[in-house]
């Protein structure tokens, strides 16, 4: 005998049917399981019509409402806000509980809290469940109680903690038999042009839905060895590509880490190095719950008196280093990238977050924003954590803060400047001597590649060394100690 005779899974971050916990929760104690996405007005409103992010998301309805339909379920989609939607269809379905996956962010855990507050109020119950993070919330704590802020410690607390039912599978098939067909009311489902959007013209470059997630995971499998030798050049094929599909949940952390495991019973050093990357994941959503201020200040409230540039000059570059025009090869690729296709390697968004904060003297908020628009994997913890970071005002603080030399980086993870040639092809006839400065290459050497500066590549919208004075300076009154420069 189950809690309860109906529920209503709602779909938001989890666009799978395998291993979703809210869902296994949801047909464990209810008799019927309605499913149910809502496209989010509140969401869909700051975009542009055509955001990659949306068409992708659609496409991923397809696969889960094919997983839902094979089961002999389906998939109700709506478009408005979760607050009217929610408890209007809880009571046209008359179902006792909600069932969703824990979201982080502090607009999502308000949304959350007003849709509960509905719900309640007509007698009926929000569950939320952790599913997309290992350790949640206060599973992780120093020992004085506290939330860690340094990732080292957290990391090793994190590892201590794992068992292997944290990443053990929800078996999600063995209870299908009580997902609900939907009812014939609610089976139309809005197109992207009734939400108002149109189909990108350059989508996110993978397969969508829990099968492009599987490719995508096959595809890094046999790379997982060398993932800690390559992962840093982004001419090479060394991270997963994986972030897309876990910031939509087309697939389960619990599979990453199990896989990661797995591989490191084996003596698999990559795999070490990229189950890290997972943790950072979850530090920086751990993070975001205990710090919510961090959206809009800094970690280190101190470095909120940086007076970061403003002004016309500030516009002209804020607008160069977004359009990829800054004269500096490896920044202008890396913002190309992002533009073109929505993905950024993650040696490139550090180079080019340090550009913006210390060379450019911008607000890592503009840089934040400007990411949050593009990325297809965005995602306001990881990304406020790494905008954090590169601007040396979050946590994990360090007694120096960082100034990457986009000259030497470049020379340093694209020796060749393979990568270069790919976003920026005006370049492509430079020898790899020359193309990461090619405003120091001879005349001659320019003219033989049929460059002509400021023509068809700009110089340089500054000179680092120079910058790199100014950002000491800027810096210098909120820091006690020393300066470190990463070469
Ligand atoms: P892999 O190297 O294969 O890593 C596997 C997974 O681990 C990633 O998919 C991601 O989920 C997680 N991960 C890896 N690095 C980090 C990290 N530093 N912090 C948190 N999680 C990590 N990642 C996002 O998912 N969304 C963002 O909006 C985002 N913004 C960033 C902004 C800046 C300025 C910086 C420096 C980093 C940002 N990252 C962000 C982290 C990282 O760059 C991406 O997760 C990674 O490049 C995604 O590619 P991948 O899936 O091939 O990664």
């Amino acid at each position: 005998m189950k809690k309860y005779s109906r529920g209503l899974m709602w779909f938001r971050r989890d666009l799978r049917m395998t291993d979703n916990y809210p869902l296994f929760h949801a047909l464990r104690q209810c008799e019927t399981v309605f499913c149910l996405f809502i496209f989010d007005t509140h969401i869909l409103s700051t975009l542009p019509p055509d955001d990659r992010r949306v068409a992708f998301i659609d496409a991923c309805l397809d696969d889960l409402q094919r997983q839902l339909q094979q089961a002999g379920s389906g998939l109700i989609v709506r478009h408005g806000t979760p607050q009217q939607i929610i408890p209007t269809i809880a009571r046209e379905l008359n179902v006792e509980a909600v069932f969703a996956g824990r979201d982080y962010e502090p607009q999502a855990k308000a949304r959350d809290q007003h849709v509960g507050a509905g719900l309640q109020s007509d007698n009926r119950s929000l569950f939320l469940f952790k599913d997309q993070v290992i350790f949640e919330i206060d599973e992780i704590l120093n020992g004085q109680g506290r939330p860690y802020k340094v990732f080292t410690a957290y990391k090793n607390a994190w590892l201590k903690a794992l068992r292997s039912e944290h990443y053990r599978a929800a078996p999600v098939e063995t209870l299908a038999d009580a997902l609900a067909s939907v009812p014939q009311a609610l089976a139309q489902r809005p197109g992207l042009k009734e939400i108002g959007f149109v189909p990108p013209a350059q989508p996110v470059p993978m397969a969508a839905g829990s099968s492009g997630a599987q490719d995508v995971l096959q595809d890094f499998l046999p790379r997982m060895g060398t993932y800690d030798a390559k992962r840093d050049y982004p001419a090479l094929r060394g991270p997963s590509y994986l972030s897309v599909h876990l910031r939509f949940g087309t697939l389960s952390i619990r599979t990453l880490v199990r896989t990661a495991m797995s591989a490191m019973s084996t003596g698999n050093q990559g795999a070490a190095t990229w189950l890290s990357e997972l943790i950072w994941r979850d530090f920086y959503f751990m993070i975001l719950h205990h710090y919510p201020q961090v959206v809009d200040h800094a970690f280190n409230t101190k470095y909120d008196a940086i007076e970061w540039e403003s002004g016309p000059q500030a516009k002209r570059h804020f607008q160069a280093w977004c359009q990829g025009e800054t004269g500096y090869p490896i920044v202008d690729a890396g913002m190309r990238q992002l533009n073109q296709t929505g993905y950024m390697h993650n040696r490139l968004r550090m180079i080019v977050a340090s550009f913006l904060t210390k060379d450019l003297g911008i607000d890592w908020r503009r840089g934040e924003r400007y990411f949050a628009l593009k990325l297809n994997d965005f995602d306001l913890a990881a990304n406020n954590g790494g905008w954090q970071w590169a601007a040396s005002t979050g946590c994990d603080a360090q007694p120096y803060f960082r100034i990457f030399n986009p000259i030497t980086q470049s020379q340093k993870f694209d020796p060749d400047g393979k990568f270069i040639r790919r976003y920026v092809p005006e370049l492509a006839s430079l020898s790899g001597k020359h193309i990461h400065a090619p405003w120091t290459a001879s005349d001659q050497i320019l003219s033989t590649a049929q460059i002509e500066l400021d023509r068809t590549y700009p110089r340089p919208i500054v000179d680092h060394n120079a910058a790199r004075r100014i950002a000491l300076a800027r810096y210098r009154e909120l820091k006690d100690s020393k300066i470190w420069e990463n070469r």
